[in-house]
């Protein structure tokens, strides 16, 4: 049987319960427990696969195809595995599968009530994503905050969980954050006693608490948070605001978090081995005065989280170069107005991520040209790979309206299509979602980069390269270095001859992990550090 950890916030939302939840995950890994971690989203959409980046940051997508919160993707970046669907669960999915029962007839005439219908819904998904994964101890981050009549629920249900599996089984930990007031000069940790109230209104007692912090926590903050909050004080941990999310392992471990919790559960453990974290860390701190200038041309610009593995896959590769690097934002709109001239000049490599909708596509396309003709490193994902298709078709093909039907469907040359059998799509759930397999192409980039034949790549899009242009696209010297087995899908193209110029059909990033830097990442990195290093 699994022990259960659960991480709830309190004060404010965005305040890294992921990313401790996380960092836990990692110290529990490294001493050898087996750990998986799994996130209860209280909101009612069935999945984030419909909600806007702008709201909801990326979508993080899962080996077995869920489509998820990207705390998920933090997960698999820090304790080094792929977890799936049943390590997600959305109030929309709880409802949906209450409701249905209630349907079929399942409650045999009760009444359907949040207690115990839905909190019982709530417990069998945890323990359901416990079981899948024969974990030893299974973390559960609750989102939002405590206080939020959505997460009531949940709440709940790790209340009960208590009584469930045995006091000594479960562990609680509350994030939360701890305001500096410059005018008094303090820190103030009323906020903090609220919310901690707030939880034993319901029931729940922290064990530990982890303060969020941008200064290091004062032992006076500390000795009220004790205090107040009933806790000892060696179990308020201090989170600080750092520049690297992979320093957090290793100072929530110096703090003793993995030992409070494995003390908490009655569980011994050798002291993990953190050797390997210790390295990524002190790559990153290494000084890096040469900087490659990577652009990211996009639609989200003004919310870093949209594109947060992508981001996360650049600084994988770039860790172990000499030579860092700069992230240089360009707006694809702006693009398409101003042109390639100025906004890039001056960069290393460019990377056109995946996307949905019409806006800034000229743009992107514009760097894509720009890159073919100018030979600058160049990386497209998803959209990115469509992308440089239309370019190609448009520009060297030939094939001068080429488009993609998603954005014009009327057009002549629809190089981008949906395939035969995808009639009438609509938005949620009609996607071609998680991994599927490439078989790739001999003699190419690719198969120097990847250093195998078959490869499994996440996948997140309903448009394919239309198989009635191939013959034509490869004529003009297109390479199609990847595709399905039956090679009836495009999956990888480049360009040979040039420094790099690489695109994906599937999503390389979410595959990404600090320790094991995704191949094309790799690859597209060191050229474009090559390209920086060049007097
Ligand atoms: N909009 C494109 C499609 O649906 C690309 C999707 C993406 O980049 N994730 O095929």
């Amino acid at each position: 049987m699994s022990r259960y950890v659960f991480v709830t916030g309190g004060v404010l939302s965005s305040l890294g319960k992921g990313i401790t939840a996380s960092s836990l995950g990692a110290l529990l890994k490294a001493s050898g427990i087996n750990v998986t971690i799994m996130k209860c989203d209280p909101y009612l959409n069935v999945d984030p696969g419909t909600m806007s980046p702008y709201q909801h940051g990326e979508v993080f997508v899962t080996e077995d195809g869920a489509e998820t919160d990207l705390d998920l993707g933090h997960y698999e970046r820090f304790i080094d595995v792929n977890l799936t669907k049943y390590n997600s669960v959305t109030t929309g999915q709880i409802y949906s599968v209450v409701i249905a029962k209630e349907r079929r007839g399942d409650y045999l005439g009760a009444t359907v009530q949040v207690i115990p219908h839905v909190t019982n819904a709530i417990k069998e998904a945890i323990q359901r994503a416990s079981r899948i994964s024969d974990a030893a101890v299974t973390i559960v981050e609750v989102g939002g905050t405590v206080g939020d009549i959505e997460g009531q629920p949940y709440l709940e249900a790790i209340r009960q969980m208590r009584n469930d599996v045995g006091r000594d089984n479960v562990c609680y930990i509350h994030v939360t954050y701890i305001p500096f007031s410059k005018v008094i000069g303090e820190m103030k940790t009323k906020p903090t006693q609220h919310s901690v109230r707030e939880m034993r209104a319901i029931g729940l007692a922290p064990d530990i608490i982890v303060c969020r912090t941008q200064k290091a926590l004062t032992p006076e903050a500390k000795d009220k948070i004790s205090l107040f909050c009933d806790i000892d004080k060696d179990r308020v941990l201090e989170a600080r605001d750092v520049d690297c999310l992979y320093e957090i392992p290793l100072s929530m471990g110096e703090q003793g978090l993995a030992t409070r919790v494995l003390q908490r559960l009655g569980m011994t453990a050798p002291p993990p081995d953190l050797e390997r974290w210790k390295e990524v860390v002190g790559h990153f701190r290494e000084r890096k005065p040469k900087k490659a200038r990577i652009g990211l041309v996009g639609k989200y610009i003004k919310v870093a989280d949209a594109y947060l593995s992508v981001l996360e896959a650049l600084t994988h590769a770039s860790l172990p170069h000499e030579i860092g690097h700069e992230l240089v934002w360009i707006p694809a709109e702006q693009l398409e107005k101003d042109g390639p001239g100025k906004l890039l000049a001056d960069l290393d490599g460019i990377i056109v991520p995946g996307g949905f909708g019409d806006r800034g596509i000229e743009g992107k396309i514009a760097a894509v040209r720009h890159c073919r003709e100018t030979g600058l490193p160049f990386l497209g994902l998803c959209l990115g790979m469509q992308c440089a298709v239309i370019e190609f078709a448009r520009h060297v093909a030939g094939l001068a309206d080429a488009h993609s039907t998603e954005f014009a469907p009327g057009t002549p040359h629809p190089v981008i299509s949906l395939l035969p059998d995808q009639t009438g799509v609509v938005k949620g759930g009609t996607m071609r979602l998680g991994a599927y397999p490439c078989r790739i192409t001999e003699g190419t980039r690719a198969a120097q980069l990847y250093q195998t034949q078959l490869i499994y790549e996440r996948h997140r899009h309903r448009y394919e390269v239309n198989n009635e242009f191939r013959a034509r696209l490869a004529r003009h010297g297109l390479v199609f270095s990847g595709t399905s087995p039956d090679q009836q899908l495009v999956e990888m193209i480049e360009l040979p001859g040039h420094p790099f110029f690489m695109a994906c059909q599937f999503h390389p990033e979410f595959k990404s992990r600090p320790m094991h830097p995704h191949p094309l990442f790799v690859g597209f990195f060191a050229a474009a550090a090559a390209r920086a290093a060049a007097p």
